[in-house]
């Protein structure tokens, strides 16, 4: 059996060493075999030296893979999976928050439950500001009620799977990636289990609140056209808006030519977001269409 941590990595050069002896420290005495997936996410600090370092130093098995440029930590993830040799694997960061020996008793829950494919931890008790915390809580509101798969607030990317899970989040090849949604949209037995973020160990963390946002919008979008049914809806009011108009003017007995300008201006604007929303319903097939989303997942297959 063979297990992968796999590290994104964005100018995390302080981290690299602890971080690696760390892990060596929690596996060594396991009986089975792991390896360090560190991916450098085109870190401009001396990340990658670390790295190269510790391939030359270290008796564990390690593989490096090195962007050519910062893609962010959503394709560092990709790559990590795509390239990780184990039957099971775990995404950590490479800052220390994540203790290894937590990803060890993942990693034990899911040897000793062959039902379960997955084992997720979350924060019990978040670590950031009160105001973050209650913009992300509103975020998991509002994704869950605009799609179909199940977001669990407060569930991270860290998390360990086995090789079927690893497997069907690579048949999914969608260039903007939301992984949190991928995870869920796989649909694998996952389990939950709660632990405490630590201090980063060193550096700062990557996120600044417009970076927040756009990763909270990427989310919604990649998972939701409802945005794409806004057209039908202003279209329906803009309709009642008119003949609500006309009805009035009409009773008041003031059917002016000014009247009639505002009552042709609302119903055309109706008629034209009516023309909108047959588009968007086309639009949002399409857009789903070219995710080229697998069909099915298997989880198993069997056969006598
Ligand atoms: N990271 C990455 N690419 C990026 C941003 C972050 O690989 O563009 C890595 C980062 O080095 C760390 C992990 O993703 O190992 C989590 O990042 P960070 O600590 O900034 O996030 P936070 O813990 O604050 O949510
Ligand atoms: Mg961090």
């Amino acid at each position: 059996m063979v297990f992968s941590l796999i590290i994104p990595c964005y100018n995390e050069e302080k981290n690299i060493k602890p971080m690696h002896d760390e892990i060596e420290k929690t596996f060594c005495s396991c009986d089975f075999e792991y390896e360090m997936v560190f991916v450098n996410d085109g870190s401009y600090d001396g990340t990658a030296k670390e790295i190269k370092n510790l391939i030359k130093t270290s008796s564990s098995k390690i593989l490096f893979l090195d962007f050519s440029r910062n893609f962010g930590k959503e394709s560092a993830i990709f790559a990590g999976l795509e390239h990780c040799h184990g039957d099971f694997a775990v995404i950590i960061d490479g800052d220390l928050q994540q203790p290894p020996e937590v990803a060890l008793k993942m990693l034990k829950i899911l040897m000793d439950n062959p039902d379960t494919d997955c084992v997720t931890a979350y924060q019990e008790k978040r670590i950031e500001g009160s105001f973050t915390g209650f913009l992300k809580k509103t975020f998991y509101k509002l994704i869950n009620k605009m799609t179909e798969v199940n977001f669990v607030s407060d569930a991270s990317d860290f998390r360990v799977m086995r090789r079927n899970m690893i497997n069907a989040i690579l048949s999914m090849k969608e260039g903007v990636r939301f992984s949190k949604g991928i995870f869920a949209w796989t649909g694998f037995h996952t389990k939950f289990i709660p632990y405490t973020a630590r201090k980063r160990n060193a550096g700062e963390t990557k996120w600044t609140m417009s970076s927040l946002f756009k990763y909270a919008f990427d989310g919604i979008v990649s998972f939701s056209t409802r945005l794409l049914k806004i057209p039908i809806w202003l279209s329906i009011m803009s309709f009642i808006a008119s003949v609500s108009y006309l009805i009035v003017r009409l009773t008041q007995g003031h059917f002016s030519e000014t009247s009639l300008v505002i009552f042709l201006i609302l119903l055309m604007s109706s008629v034209v977001l009516f023309a909108l929303s047959i588009v968007s319903v086309y639009l949002s097939k399409t857009y789903t269409e070219s995710k080229h989303r697998p069909i099915y997942v298997l989880r198993d297959k069997d056969n006598n």
